[in-house]
């Protein structure tokens, strides 16, 4: 068949690598400890690290489900690990980070799905790092009050779930997650504490149309989310999700408008953005709105 698309000049990315990344490199794999940046081959990964933020993958690196989009192994799982908490601070005060983003594979084997390992982790940072603001990046938690409740409980900065596509495409692009499952939960989380900003992502290129993208938008805003990011998808293989089109960045720049228009405090969209991208400035806007 056809010959893949070639990739737009604004994708491609000078790769430099400074003693910074090759040290921080290392302490992760001494620490048996996995982040996104690594995982997913985030191509954000010399900027961010070199801006002390960094996104850990708590709970294994094997996930119970298997987006069609996503790089990260799907099998068993791993036994649960107490002292990961631990270890995430640990490194996180190694790395001095400013903002700490935690994040993990989708538990569906364990009671909680994970939520308990969430809250020790964000309390494990804050004793280390009490000026460091912390982001969870959820899973849905198979649409559990209570796991949600054992998160928010441990007040993280920014309360982050991603939508990941528009409605008519979830059930396709992501494995098990619903879109409405996903809203609900974005809303729950700001009626249990409505000082902690909410925040979601949206992949694009994967098919979906303009008026989707500001009709998910409306519906993030129905629920008060707060902050929103919005990036290209990239294929990490011949065997995941194929791209559909790569969005030039005049249309990241008019949702961008789009979005504020809509209200959220800050919405971060580019074709090199991904959900943690320049978290660390939009604790600060979140705070001031
Ligand atoms: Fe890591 Fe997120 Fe930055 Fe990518 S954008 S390098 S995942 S912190
Ligand atoms: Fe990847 Fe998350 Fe889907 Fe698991 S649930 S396959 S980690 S996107």
């Amino acid at each position: 068949t056809g010959a893949k698309t070639p990739k737009p000049d604004w994708l491609r990315i000078k790769l430099t690598t400074g003693d910074n990344y090759q040290e921080i490199k290392q302490m992760m794999s001494s620490k048996k400890l996995h982040t996104v940046c690594e995982e997913a081959r985030c191509p954000n990964i010399y900027e961010c690290w070199a801006n002390r933020t960094a996104t850990f993958m708590i709970l294994g690196d094997i996930c119970t489900r298997a987006c069609r989009f996503c790089a990260v192994k799907t099998g068993l799982p791993t036994e649960l690990d107490l002292q990961e908490p631990d270890r995430v601070a640990e490194a996180a005060e190694q790395m001095n980070l400013q903002h700490c983003v935690v994040t993990s594979v989708a538990r569906d084997d364990l009671k909680d799905g994970g939520a308990s390992i969430f809250a020790a982790t964000i309390k494990a940072i804050r004793k280390r790092l009490p000026l460091c603001s912390v982001e969870v990046l959820i899973p849905d938690f198979q649409g559990d009050e209570a796991s949600l409740r054992i998160v928010m409980d441990a007040k993280p900065d920014i309360l982050n779930h991603n939508i990941e596509t528009v409605e008519r495409l979830s059930d396709r692009v992501r494995a098990k997650a619903k879109y409405r499952r996903s809203l609900e939960l974005l809303k729950r989380a700001k009626q249990m504490q409505p000082g902690i900003p909410t925040k979601s992502s949206i992949m694009l290129g994967v098919g979906e149309t303009y008026e989707e993208i500001v009709q998910a938008m409306d519906d993030l805003r129905a629920i008060d989310c707060d902050i929103l990011t919005l990036g290209q998808y990239l294929q990490p293989s011949p065997a995941h999700l194929a791209v559909e089109r790569y969005v030039h960045p005049d249309e990241f720049a008019k949702l961008k408008q789009e979005g504020l228009a809509r209200g959220f405090s800050h919405v971060e969209s580019g074709p090199m953005v991904r959900s943690s991208y320049h978290a660390h400035s939009q604790v600060k806007s979140a705070a001031a709105t």
